[in-house]
């Protein structure tokens, strides 16, 4: 829905406290998935901006390092139009916003429908139009369902290395703050965001485990996405994640 509660303030302050003593970081948060600061619809558009306005508040309140947002749906537009409008909608909903830590990630996408995003050169070409028009600094999370989809074989040996390098030239690996760990139900190119639990959809165990032992990935966080479908489901794709790595050195937690 597009309301928001904005969080208790003395929650917010329990949250600092709990994450100082534990040394939880970095605390991504996940915008509101009805955003679409791509539309050319008044209306959709003018909730997208208070919507991610709203967001980006949020964040500092609660001192969350890492806001990640999907570039939206250019419909209507050429991809160019469609990234030009996005930028100026963050723009716009940031004007005036100042936080210390916050980055803004800018999410990878499966590439359905007209979805904007599914292309390194789109997110590399977001990120250079938003360091002229915002202050705000932006890097890229990446999903390994959504790349599989959109045509990167992230599967298979070879297709992994060169994603990786094609993702070191064009995004640089540095931008990449976070991962979205998910297999996926549909197969290479599919452009269908359809998340699996890990090591059961096309990217398989192998896959996985490649994936875990790229040494340019060992600093990034992993993050799951993976179905919930029972109550055990979180600690399973995690525990089977932990396999996978070569040192069990890892956090991964779940964002919804
Ligand atoms: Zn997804």
């Amino acid at each position: 829905m597009w309301r928001a509660t904005p969080p208790d303030p003395e929650d917010a302050r329990r949250l600092r406290r709990v994450r100082a003593k534990l040394d939880l970081t970095p605390l991504a948060i996940h915008c509101n998935y009805l955003i679409n600061l791509a539309s050319i619809d008044p209306v959709i558009r003018a909730r997208s901006v208070s919507a991610f306005r709203g967001e980006l508040d949020r964040a500092r309140m609660i001192g969350a390092e890492y806001l990640v947002l999907h570039p939206g749906s250019h419909r209507d537009q050429t991809i160019e139009e469609g990234i030009h409008q996005f930028v100026h909608g963050v723009a716009e909903a940031a004007r005036g916003f100042k936080a210390a830590k916050l980055i803004l990630l800018l999410e990878g996408t499966a590439g359905s429908g007209s979805a904007i995003g599914s292309r390194f050169e789109e997110l590399r070409a977001i990120r250079d139009l938003a360091a002229t028009l915002t202050g705000l600094p932006l890097a890229y999370c990446l999903d390994t369902c959504h790349l599989l989809a959109a045509g990167y074989d992230i599967a298979a040996a070879a297709g992994l290395r060169q994603t990786l390098a094609e993702a070191a030239r064009t995004l640089g690996i540095e931008n990449i703050r976070l991962i979205h760990a998910n297999d996926s139900k549909t197969p290479l190119g599919s452009r269908r965001d359809r998340h699996e639990n890990i090591g059961e959809g096309y990217i398989g165990v192998e896959g996985f485990r490649r994936i875990l032992r790229q040494p340019r990935l060992r600093q990034i966080p992993f993050i799951l996405e993976t179905p919930a479908a029972e109550e055990n489901d979180d600690r399973r794709n995690l525990e089977t994640l932990k396999t996978l790595c070569p040192k069990s050195r890892t956090t991964t937690a779940r964002s919804s």
